[in-house]
């Protein structure tokens, strides 16, 4: 019954955050002033919203997804982010219940939603946003279970590889942000399972690809989001972690790092 409550919590507040990213993103890219202290309005007529105009999820339904004051249609975008939110923040809620790292990894799970989010909207990487997180993960590094160094080192190589490409293509294959979320994805993971995520990420990406180069919804010049691939995939193995690197590594018959 308790574990019931303190599950509907961690949704809920999953919910509230995705809202709250909504507008975080909105306000960091068009650069508005009271990021955290603003009160929220309608993109469209300027209204400032009432309290049960911001209910995650909920207010986009009764209002049938449109604002309540001009009826111009709210993108499903919001409900979308909030869901997503809410989801997963009960299916870490689940997984890592009884462990005491629930709330540092819910913290990782709320920045790598934000980059997601931006990233998909916006094909930005903010820096406002990329080096609190990086340096708040620099510090958990120090209080977790592996050696900090793993983490650092993670950290070093998904930076590196970001940087290679962008410095060899002038920013033509990779852009800037791309090294910031390397190096966030690495420190969150260790490099070890970074790099099988790094993979995994790619692999994404191609199937994601393929079938719009198929119907020529894009060309191969076409940008994609690396943040759209690269957070999932960053998401699934803080989720499943090191036991599936072992799984692989031991279906492999390669070394087990156990
Ligand atoms: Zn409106």
């Amino acid at each position: 019954m308790e574990k019931i409550i303190i599950l509907t919590l961690i949704t809920i507040l999953g919910a509230l955050l995705g809202s709250f990213t909504t507008m975080l993103i909105h306000r960091l890219h068009f650069d508005e002033t009271g990021i955290l202290t603003g009160r929220s309005q309608c993109p469209n007529c300027k209204k400032v919203l009432r309290f049960w105009n911001l209910i995650p999820i909920f207010s986009w339904l009764f209002q049938r997804g449109k604002c309540q004051y001009c009826h111009k249609n709210i993108a499903v975008y919001y409900p979308l982010t909030e869901i997503t939110f809410a989801t997963m923040f009960l299916v870490f809620g689940i997984h890592f219940y009884s462990v005491a790292e629930l709330f540092p990894l819910l913290g990782i799970v709320f920045i790598t939603l934000i980059f997601f989010f931006y990233d998909v909207r916006f094909m930005e990487v903010d820096d406002r946003i990329a080096y609190p997180a990086i340096l708040f993960i620099m510090i958990y590094a120090f209080f977790r279970e592996d050696p900090w160094v793993t983490f650092w080192i993670g950290g070093i190589a998904g930076f590196a590889f970001y940087a290679f490409q962008y410095f060899v293509s002038r920013g033509k294959w990779v852009g800037a942000g791309d090294m910031r979320l390397g190096a966030f994805m690495g420190l969150c993971l260790g490099w070890k399972v970074f790099f099988l995520a790094l993979f995994f990420a790619y692999i994404l990406g191609l199937l994601f690809a393929i079938p719009l180069l198929l119907m020529q919804r894009v060309n191969k010049k076409t940008a994609l989001p690396m943040g759209a691939f690269l957070m999932p995939s960053l998401l699934y193995f803080l989720y499943s972690g090191e036991t599936l690197l072992n799984w692989y590594l031991t279906l492999g018959n390669l070394i087990n790092f156990t």
